[in-house]
């Protein structure tokens, strides 16, 4: 099969529209208890069926009072009821306060909390009694019904991805389980010769022109941050029909195989054909920097990804275009990258005609600091920095100019 000599470059945002115009979200809904479902994305709406707080309650410990029967600062009542958190008190009697406590009900009639540093407790009589010494405004450390949550409310929607703070409103309306997305049961490949796994071979007894397989690694971490379900195959081994067996059987019971390397133009390798044996590939040249080809094919009803082999062209292609796929697979609304503003303290004077992901760190003074050595086979550089600018195709920066920047750790989640 001859590939045409120098195809143009396909842009970033037309790879990820045909990309995702293919990830139909995965069919298969899954009920996941509450403590188990970081990460996991949402197949239907949750709605609360309760106000939350469901009762207008305390925010201070101290007094419930009756804001009319206060007169001026000073006053002497006597504290007719004590209503600690989890009990439920009786009405206000007129004329006089409740001892309450944080997250207690307020009991009807009152209108306002003081908090107790306010007050004076009066000991020796017979009904406890307490001086108000600060008058307060109508309301005052009254947590509202319904303030956070009311009842018939969407609280969750469906496709959110779910994370700590998420989980916490689930269980505050009340729910033990979640339904979700089913996990992308994902297979994973490493393509190249080259390959050693670590562990199998020494450093000091490598072979000349041997390298551990690396991509491996932090591909199969990406993956399971993603929420996929990962059988890593390994290193496919350098035969044809060895090739072909390994893609065909891991098709029948995987969503999607991922691949490094191979997917260079020219390159001598079985991945390509094997796959255009078995089912279909589309290979493109991506108008990024690191990354540039990138393959996506079908076999049967998995889909086929190839990453090239470069780590960090495979780190970033991997989060600019296998990320949102495989979000997207899950029925997530939200799958496209977001950058923030925020100014470079360094000066790029030589940007390529590609789409930059530049390897940046954030600094004290509150902007970035570049990476001295951006080559797409430095890995040093996605553990240096702490997040990527997305630089538009032949960008100059200049010190204090304000470029997009997308920090790792929303990208890594
Ligand atoms: P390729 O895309 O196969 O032409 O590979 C490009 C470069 O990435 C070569 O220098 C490979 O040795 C390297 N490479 C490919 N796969 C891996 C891997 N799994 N781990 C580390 N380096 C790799
Ligand atoms: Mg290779």
């Amino acid at each position: 099969m001859t590939e045409p000599k120098r195809s143009p470059l396909l842009p970033l945002d037309d790879a990820l529209a045909r990309l995702l115009a293919v990830a139909a979200p995965l069919p298969g809904v899954e009920s996941v208890a509450v403590g188990d479902a970081d990460g996991r994305v949402l197949a239907q709406d949750v709605v609360s069926a309760l106000h939350v707080p469901p009762q207008d309650n305390s925010s201070m410990d101290g007094y419930a009072v009756c804001c009319a029967d206060l007169g001026a600062p000073g006053v002497l009542l006597p504290v007719s009821q004590r209503i600690p958190a989890g009990a439920s008190g009786a009405p206000l009697q007129s004329g006089t306060v409740a001892r309450i406590f944080t997250g207690a009900p307020v009991p009807q009639g009152a209108d306002a909390i003081v908090m107790q540093e306010d007050c004076t407790s009066v000991e020796g009589t017979s009904t406890p009694q307490v001086q108000i010494n600060v008058l307060p405004t109508p309301g005052q450390y009254i947590r509202r019904a319904g303030e956070d949550v009311a009842r018939g409310d969407v609280v969750l929607a469906s496709g959110q991805r779910l994370g700590p703070a998420e989980l916490g409103l689930a269980a505050s309306i009340g729910l033990a389980s979640l339904n979700v997305a089913r996990r992308p049961r994902v297979a994973l490949f490493s393509t190249g010769d080259e390959l050693v796994m670590p562990g199998t071979v020494a450093p000091q007894d490598m072979p000349p022109g041997a390298i551990y397989n690396s991509n491996r690694f932090f591909l199969s971490a990406l993956l399971r941050r993603m929420g996929c379900e990962v059988t890593d195959l390994g290193i496919v081994p350098d035969q044809r029909e060895a090739t072909v067996q390994a893609l065909r059987d891991a098709a029948q019971s995987h969503d999607v195989i991922l691949t490094s390397g191979g997917v260079s133009v020219g390159e001598e390798d079985h991945i390509k054909p094997a796959v255009q044996l078995l089912g279909t590939l589309d290979h493109w040249q991506i108008a990024i920097k690191p990354g540039k080809p990138f393959a996506h094919g079908r076999i049967g009803a998995a889909h086929f990804l190839g990453l090239p082999g470069n780590p960090v062209s495979s780190f970033v292609t991997f989060l600019v275009l296998v990320r949102p796929f495989l979000l997207q697979l899950q029925g997530a609304r939200q799958v496209a990258i977001k950058t923030v503003a925020a100014r470079a303290d360094f000066t790029w004077a030589r940007p390529d005609k590609r789409r930059e992901f530049l390897r940046v760190r954030r600094n004290d003074q509150g902007g970035l600091d570049l990476f001295s050595n951006q080559s797409s086979g430095v890995l040093t550089s996605a553990v240096w920095g702490d997040g990527l600018i997305d630089n538009p195709p032949g960008c100059a920066i200049a010190a204090g100019d304000t470029v997009r920047f997308v920090p790792f750790s929303e990208l890594l989640t």
